[in-house]
């Protein structure tokens, strides 16, 4: 039931690392925003959807109290906030881990060890939680940014901070010694979500979703003898069963079909050992199932 003038209000993160990739998903999703970042907001021009440019943090309140229907933001900031949203889809970028690390040659069995010691962290709710799992009493201190410093000035013991390559603990000579949450970039969405609201969002979550299942997969073409055929067809799930097509070259077939990306190079390996040459993988771009 889709209505001329309603729209569904989307906030993404203003500037950071989810910015770009939340972004892009939009245009992957054939969503043109007349650009403006220096603005609170955004149309899309041809979408039913208003952007709200926010940081981050003030995501999930912003969703709950309905002020944009749905959000992009990290699953360490909503479940570090707790506020009453719907988890609806994860989005596949913006991957982190918020782990525990402590100074590079310092013993570390078990969430134990922290016993007695200063952790510092811009999530006391999460390390909370952990503490709490394994029954060991510690201090917080919560600071907002720059973590990953506070062992050197001595601020802290420990510290408990959102990790990628860990690149930056290293740099100031902290090793990661525990992870306590894996994170990606979700949808969140307003719990009282109006129909008109819901409808639309079903159809951004169907571009989603054809999105996703595209970026892990790949279209695979090779050439078979004829004779390996039915063994290199056994190796190929695809998505009903491949194309095989005549080469100009006698005793020879073109395949085609689709992989998926965790499964890819384990079927490329038996596909070659099988007899299959010149293949060639290309990207799909979207996938409607
Ligand atoms: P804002 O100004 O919007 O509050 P911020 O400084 O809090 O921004 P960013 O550093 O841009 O936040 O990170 C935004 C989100 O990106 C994090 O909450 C997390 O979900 C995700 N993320 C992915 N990898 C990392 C990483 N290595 N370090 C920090 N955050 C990461
Ligand atoms: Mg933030």
């Amino acid at each position: 039931p889709e209505r001329p003038g309603i729209k569904l209000k989307l906030a993404i993160q203003k500037s950071g690392r989810l910015h770009d990739d939340s972004m892009r998903l939009l245009k992957e999703c054939g969503i043109d925003i007349s650009n403006g970042v220096n603005k609170l907001k955004s149309e899309a021009t041809n979408f039913p959807l208003e952007v709200f440019f926010l940081r981050d943090d003030d995501i999930p309140q912003y969703v709950e109290d309905a002020v944009a229907d749905i959000g992009f933001v990290g699953e360490n900031v909503v479940y570090e906030k707790k506020k009453k949203v719907d988890v609806t889809e994860q989005l596949g970028f913006g991957k982190c881990r918020l782990s525990i690390a402590v100074p590079k040659g310092e013993s570390y069995t078990d969430a134990t060890s922290l016993r007695g010691k200063r952790i510092a962290t811009s999530y006391p709710v999460l390390v909370q939680d952990f503490l709490d799992k394994n029954n060991v009493q510690a201090e917080i201190h919560e600071i907002s940014g720059s973590v990953e410093i506070a062992p050197g000035i001595g601020l802290a013991n420990a510290i408990c901070d959102l990790v990628s390559s860990g690149s930056t603990l290293f740099m100031n000579g902290l090793q990661e010694v525990e992870s306590i949450l894996k994170s990606q970039a979700i949808l969140i969405k307003n719990q009282d979500l109006g129909p008109v609201q819901q409808a639309i969002l079903d159809k951004l979550l169907f571009r989603i979703q054809s999105v996703k299942k595209a970026k892990n997969t790949k279209y695979v073409l090779l050439n078979a003898p004829n004779d390996k055929l039915d063994e290199i067809i056994s190796l190929l799930p695809g998505m009903k069963s491949p194309t095989v097509l005549p080469l100009a070259e006698q005793g020879w077939s073109s395949v085609h079909s689709v992989l998926s990306e965790n499964e890819f190079w384990d079927i490329i390996e038996r596909l070659k050992a099988a007899g299959a040459q010149g293949i060639l993988v290309v990207p799909i771009e979207k996938m409607i199932l």
